[in-house]
């Protein structure tokens, strides 16, 4: 995921021109409303040629670092920038669709300079991104400056394996739904979204669904004794479980994961009744489509914070990690890494291994364990 390498620049550059012109002047007109600042957009231009080397060094040293970094990296270059703030809510074409402190949406383009910077990703902004934007003479809506990004869910681009398609940006919550019966429940697909979470940085909560068919107790306890947020709910309108999640969503951006069945659009519709959401039903259209599209859409939620609707999540994967990414990754495993005789310890075949020793004592999970040894030596067989 993070370690691509490859540089493609000026891909769309035989893209410009008049289509997108009128994809603006059509834009134009119904987002007047949403126009925070008229500015003489030549200003922003004024740092054009540094940027421009920059772009030029960026195309040359392919260098290899991770997307995140150097994302941040260019933010940084935007530290004086004016304009009014937003967050990326959508992408449309061509277009982003940027939500702004009224809430209203309208639909930008991105400063060119910025777009050359930041090659190497499918898309140079994400669904979740906070950017600052201003309005040409001629009315285009133009964003100009990103803020530093505190993480980000990607994945590499199906078609392109050179590519990082970052799928989400700024993500508080990742909710790993599962349901108790119907579809069985897979401790194994908790663990490995709890690993995506991590992987990413991003704070995971779990959520037990359908506990009407089935009591949720062992599975519960087993992960709040890791640590981790555990929400045993059943998904019907102002049930003191869903209130309880809503409460721990409250003010932060998140995005709903899990097995198809498992009900997250009901859970969703239960929580945010206003939202009306038939979200995983459209993602799971997109995802059966042809050209398979991971067009995540950010929708706000009553009470503050956000909705993402992402259907990549799922294909996210863990393929693109290192074995002892993962064995790090579990902090039930990476605990009693450091009394293992070798650092490099992967805790399958190896002597004196400490984490061994504690799923013989119980210390550890023996189902976390096993899900772990699968995980290295099924899923990333081919890695090794
Ligand atoms: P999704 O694919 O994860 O979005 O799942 P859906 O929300 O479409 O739900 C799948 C099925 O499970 C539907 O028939 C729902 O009515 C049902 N379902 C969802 N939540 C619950 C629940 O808490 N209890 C029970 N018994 N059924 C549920
Ligand atoms: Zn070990």
């Amino acid at each position: 995921m993070a370690k691509k390498k490859g540089s493609r620049g000026g891909k769309d550059k035989g893209r410009r021109g008049p289509q997108r012109r009128s994809g603006l002047a059509r834009q134009r007109g119904v987002h007047k409303a949403g126009r925070a600042r008229l500015g003489d957009l030549s200003r922003y231009d004024e740092d054009a040629p540094a940027l421009e080397d920059l772009a030029a060094s960026e195309h040359n040293s392919d260098s290899g670092e991770n997307v995140l970094r150097r994302f941040n990296r260019v933010a940084r270059t935007q530290a004086s920038a004016e304009g009014a703030p937003g967050t990326i809510a959508g992408c449309e074409g061509l277009f982003y669709i940027v939500r702004n402190a009224d809430g209203e949406e309208l639909s930008c383009q991105i400063r060119r300079v910025l777009k050359k910077m930041l090659t190497g990703v499918k898309s140079p902004l994400a669904v979740g991104d906070r950017v600052r934007y201003c309005h040409s003479p001629e009315g285009d809506a133009v964003i100009t400056a990103l803020e530093l990004r505190a993480n980000q869910i990607a994945r590499a681009d199906s078609h392109n394996k050179a590519l990082e398609h970052v799928m989400a940006a700024n993500v508080d919550r990742l909710v790993i739904v599962a349901a108790v019966l119907q579809p069985e429940l897979k401790p194994g697909l908790i663990d490995r979204y709890l690993l995506i979470a991590h992987y990413n940085d991003v704070e995971p909560v779990v959520v037990l669904n359908k506990c009407d068919l089935a009591a949720a107790d062992q599975t519960a306890t087993r992960y709040r004794a890791l640590g981790y947020a555990v929400h045993c709910t059943q998904a019907v309108p102002d049930h003191p479980s869903v209130k309880a999640l809503r409460a721990e969503l409250a003010g932060r951006t998140c995005i709903f994961t899990g097995q198809s069945g498992v009900g997250k659009s009901s859970l969703i519709n239960a929580l945010y009744p206003s939202l009306d959401l038939r979200v995983g039903a459209v993602s799971e259209a997109l995802q059966k489509g042809r050209h398979t599209t991971t067009t995540a859409r950010s929708h706000p939620v009553p009470g503050g914070g956000a909705l993402i609707d992402t259907p990549g999540i799922r294909e996210c994967g863990i393929s693109g990690m290192a074995p002892l990414d993962v064995a790090l990754l579990y902090p039930d495993i990476a605990a009693h890494h450091h009394a293992c005789r070798f650092t490099n310890c992967l805790h399958l075949h190896e002597p004196d291994c400490a984490v061994k020793a504690a799923v013989e004592t119980g210390a550890i999970d023996v189902e976390r364990y096993l899900s772990y040894c699968s995980i290295v030596e099924e899923d990333l067989a081919d890695g090794r």
